[in-house]
């Protein structure tokens, strides 16, 4: 079971006096799209790192599910995590790209190609698999990222400002098929915007980060509702 518990979670960079995030707690059940909001600066890529086993806690603890992963790396976390820039290679074809983490993984040619060509169908990537990134539209790279982290299968998808790159009518388009493909997936999913509606449009429940201190974590129909 994938649930996610930030257990009293801080960070503290070297040199920093105050933490970038402090005492985090918040409780994701199975299967919930969290949303973390906030202006910059107030903590959410810290908050979503550490959960990814990229950055270091110093206080508190991360668990997934009932194992505690604050100090285990991030391969050993079953964690796959989108980024803002993609990061594709870009001498690789879509289909190398999706399937290059299983390779490494040491997952064999015939399921790999299998994992990729589901990715492929439900991210409507078929006809590119075998063009380079720098032949796709940015709204085809977004969901060749996408796909790399699902032919994982992981418990848990991460998810930082994924759409920040797409101009303003391809995100409204794409927040919606990430939505609908997370609902569809059912995976438990954390995922970080300074967009307000992003978050409100987007998110099963919004936990609000403001200078690493956690506001509120509550459903967008109770944020609408309250003052
Ligand atoms: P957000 O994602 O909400 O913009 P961040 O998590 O990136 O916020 O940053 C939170 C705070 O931590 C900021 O004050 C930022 O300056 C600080 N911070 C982030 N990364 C580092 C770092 N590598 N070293 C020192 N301070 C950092
Ligand atoms: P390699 O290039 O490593 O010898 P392949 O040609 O089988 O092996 O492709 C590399 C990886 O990308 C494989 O793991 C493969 O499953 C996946 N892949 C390549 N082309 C496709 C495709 N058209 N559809 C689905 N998966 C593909």
């Amino acid at each position: 079971m994938a649930t996610v518990k930030y257990d009293e979670s801080t960070r503290i960079y070297p040199g920093n006096d105050a933490p970038s995030v402090d005492r985090l707690n918040i409780d994701i059940a199975d299967g919930e799209f969290l949303v973390l909001v906030g202006p910059s600066g107030s903590g959410k890529s810290t908050a979503l790192r550490m959960l990814a086993g990229l950055e270091e806690v110093n206080g508190g603890k991360i668990w997934i599910g009932d194992r505690d992963v604050t100090n285990l790396s991030p391969k050993d976390r079953d964690v796959a995590m989108v980024f803002q820039n993609y990061a594709l290679y870009p001498h690789m074809s879509v289909a190398d790209n999706m399937g290059f983490a299983l390779k490494i993984a040491g997952v064999d040619k015939g399921e790999i190609r299998k994992r990729v060509e589901e990715a492929a169908k439900i991210l409507d990537l078929e006809p590119y698999l075998e063009r380079k990134p720098k032949a796709l539209s940015g709204g085809q790279r977004q969901r060749v990222a996408m796909g790399r982290a699902i032919v994982r299968s992981p418990q848990v998808f991460l998810m930082d400002e994924p759409l920040s790159n797409l101009d303003a009518k391809l995100r409204v388009q794409t927040r919606t098929q990430i939505a609908s493909l997370q609902r569809r997936l059912g995976v438990t999913t954390v995922y970080v915007t300074h967009d307000q509606v992003e978050a409100m449009t987007m998110g099963d429940r919004i936990a609000v980060l403001k200078d690493g201190i956690l506001q509120q974590v509550a459903t967008p129909r109770e944020m609408y509702d309250s003052p």
